[in-house]
């Protein structure tokens, strides 16, 4: 690991200054709102504004308003209307990865690719999806069709700021809905571009709204709210949990996306080089704060030691520093809580016996300032110890042994999450497997990940889908139509 020079400059970045975005308008906000603060730096770059529950209701006011008309507009208008959306968003690529590399902390490098560039490929996704679909359809003496729900609410996270908003706006704007969207409060600033680029596609005014604050007033603001039809939540699974329980009271729809403790298994013939190379870069991927990431790497008993040593050597080549730097694989984690978090898992991991490879605790030499921590690999993990089960959310890698293909299946399904899962070997032999996982996604010998395929989990990572047809259904009401 070798740390680059520490600090970062926001100062050249242009930053959108947050503030709610109702019914066509931007809503200025007087007082204090909550800091969002550089992780690299420390330094406060802007300042969200705390929305209230009655925000929410202007913002749902305004929803329900727009919904008669923009539910019944042509889907083709609704689509011209996305690609402009798309168009806006390529346009500014690079001023949206500068913003969400100030925002957390993700390496320049990653967010031109993935952050700022994933976005427009799940649009043309999604409008393909809406294009192929299929609104009605004859069953016996019933016409069976499929309409829009209503006013989706969108609560997402920091980790993939403008992603999870894509993810759930355009595919509900393009089935019909409108839209009250809540982003996190620790990265408002992309959803704030994502506000500006609907408006200048000419998404006309109350379709897609945007009430900035917490989780406590604003989250909970939309999930209790009864002229909301839906909310579709990403985020961690006790927030999750909460929201449910608040939805609850209105029977609304809820479409849950939750945390994972994803298991890469390494099967006996696979290419070691290769199921290290991508089992450490999937592991570490957005510092490890991914909820797909393959956080526990199962290898048979018999190659761990050789795959350890493997892992170390790989790990020597990743840099840790300044994410504005082009050469940066690692940045700092989102937050100084986040941060704190993820220090007190690998202190747990030591404590409870595991075998520290790389990393360890305390931030990386050269690194004094900065949410940042030691990307970091245990070995020889037992299967039920902390850092083996809850999910940590920063660059820590579990190894663990197994013995023979049974253990290796139950030790990846004994979880409460069943997000994504990989497998590394034969093919015939990695697809048996597969069949027996229970994830909502298994990627074998490092597949592409796929934007027409349906995101979800099993178990407590979620009941609901994005991407593909199963995740714009996610969005659709079902009428039965008999004569
Ligand atoms: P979080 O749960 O703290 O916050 C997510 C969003 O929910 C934020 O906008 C937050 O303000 C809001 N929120 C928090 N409490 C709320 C409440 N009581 N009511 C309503 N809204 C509330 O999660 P995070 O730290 O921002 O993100 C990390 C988590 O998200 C991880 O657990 C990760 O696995 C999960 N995640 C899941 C997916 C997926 O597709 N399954 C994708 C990305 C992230």
């Amino acid at each position: 690991m070798s740390p680059t020079a520490s600090g970062n400059s926001s100062a050249q970045t242009h930053l959108p200054v947050p503030a709610h975005w109702i019914d066509g308008h931007s809503v200025p906000v007087e007082g204090h709102g909550l800091a969002v603060v550089n992780p690299a730096t420390g330094e406060v770059i802007a300042s969200v504004p705390e929305g209230t529950a009655e925000d929410v209701d202007r913002a749902v006011d305004a929803a329900a308003a727009a919904f008669a008309d923009w539910s019944t507009t042509d889907l083709a208008h609704r689509i011209a209307l996305m690609r402009r959306v798309a168009e806006g968003l390529q346009t500014r690529q690079e001023e949206l990865a500068a913003v969400i590399t100030a925002e957390i902390g993700a390496p320049i490098s990653f967010s031109r690719l993935a952050h700022a560039g994933f976005p427009a490929e799940a649009i043309a996704a999604a409008i393909t999806v809406a294009e192929e679909y299929v609104w009605s359809e004859e069953v016996g003496n019933s016409t069976i069709v499929r309409e829009p729900i209503g006013v989706v609410g969108a609560i997402t996270p920091w980790n993939f700021p403008l992603q999870q908003v894509v993810n759930k706006v355009v595919p509900a704007l393009l089935a019909g809905n409108t839209v009250v969207l809540k982003p996190s409060e620790v990265s408002p600033l992309s959803a704030q571009i994502f506000a500006e680029v609907t408006a200048q596609a000419g998404v006309p005014a109350g379709v897609f709204n945007l009430v900035h604050g917490t989780g406590a007033v604003v989250g909970e603001a939309i999930a209790r709210h009864s002229g909301i039809a839906m909310v579709s939540f990403t985020g961690s699974t006790m927030a999750g949990k909460r929201v449910a329980a608040v939805a609850a009271d209105t029977v609304k729809r809820v479409s849950l996306e939750l945390g994972g403790k994803a298991a890469l298994v390494v099967l006996p013939e696979a290419d070691l080089d290769e199921a290290v190379s991508q089992g450490l870069a999937n592991a570490w991927v957005n510092g490890g704060q991914a909820c797909g990431a393959w956080t526990r790497m199962l290898v048979p008993a018999e190659a761990h030691d050789r795959v350890v040593e493997k892992l170390r050597e790989a790990a020597a080549a990743y840099t840790t520093g300044d994410p504005t730097r082009e050469e940066t694989d690692l940045g700092p984690l989102a937050s100084e809580a986040q941060r704190r978090r993820v220090n007190e898992y690998i202190e747990k991991g030591i404590a409870d016996g595991a075998t520290l490879v790389v990393g360890g605790p305390d931030r990386p030499e050269g690194l004094e300032t900065g949410a940042y921590v030691k990307p970091t690999i245990f070995a020889d993990v037992d299967p039920d110890s902390t850092i083996a089960r809850e999910e940590i959310f920063g660059p820590v890698l579990t190894v663990i042994p197994y013995t023979g293909d049974d253990q290796a299946v139950a030790i990846t399904n004994d979880t409460v999450y069943g997000l994504s899962a990989a497998i590394a070997g034969d093919g015939d032999h990695a697809l048996a497997l597969a069949r027996q996982i229970r994830a909502g996604q298994v990627i074998i010998n490092g597949g592409q990940y796929n934007f027409m395929a349906p995101w979800g989990g099993y178990k407590q990572s979620g009941n609901g889908r994005e991407n593909g047809r199963a995740g714009f259904e996610e969005y659709l009401e079902t009428k039965a139509i008999s004569v």
